[in-house]
């Protein structure tokens, strides 16, 4: 399985990042040993002084699909969870600042941890509000009607270029307020007022 994400998909999180709100998707990718599951901790590399939470919805395709029309991208998932993206802002920087590919930034390894799961059958896409808790105090927010590219537009424009296969994930942009994890740091992840996820940083 693959994990792709998309950066700046928020615009109040890009213009905290001086970027610019782009005209097609910023898409990356992360290896499989990215994941974490079942609630698993996360250690924080030794590479970085400055590693950032960036809470997404994450989605899980369920049908193998190439060059799929926008129209018809809903029929490739079902389900829909909670994700960090962790990123070492500090090597990103660097990375940006001489123009370098960001894997060494964003695909570590335990950078994806990953939730339940919940089928969205019965959810509106365009209104899910999301959040993220570090020690008990609410840090990021987000709903899905601020997403500037859909979870329809996401899937056409990467299956462009990737096959989409069962099972790969695409983690799907992060809203403002990302910020710094520490050692000791609790971080619970949520959509509506349902926990997803929780991870703790060691
Ligand atoms: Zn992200």
């Amino acid at each position: 399985m693959k994990i792709l994400c998309v950066g700046r998909n928020y615009s109040e999180h890009a213009k905290e990042l001086g970027n610019a709100v782009p005209e097609n998707p910023v898409i990356f990718s992360k290896p499989d040993t990215a994941l974490l599951k079942n609630n698993e901790a996360f250690y924080l590399p030794s590479f970085s002084s400055d590693v950032h939470h960036e809470v997404e919805l994450v989605i899980k395709i369920n049908k193998v699909g190439k060059k799929i029309q926008e129209k018809f991208a809903h029929n490739y998932f079902s389900e829909i969870g909670l994700g960090i993206d962790f990123t070492a802002r500090d090597v990103q920087s660097e990375l940006k600042s001489k123009g370098l590919p960001w894997e060494l930034a964003k695909a570590f390894d335990g950078s994806a941890p990953i939730g339940n799961f919940i089928n969205i059958e019965n959810m509106d896409l365009k209104n899910i509000d999301f959040s993220l808790q570090k020690n008990g105090q609410v840090v990021q927010k987000g709903n899905t009607a601020q997403m500037i590219f859909s979870f329809e537009k996401i899937v056409s424009f990467v299956s462009q270029y990737f096959t989409l296969k069962v099972g790969d994930l695409i983690y799907t942009g992060t809203p403002a307020g990302v910020s710094q994890v520490n050692i000791g740091d609790k971080l619970e992840g949520y959509i509506g007022n349902e926990l997803m996820l929780t991870c703790d940083v060691k």
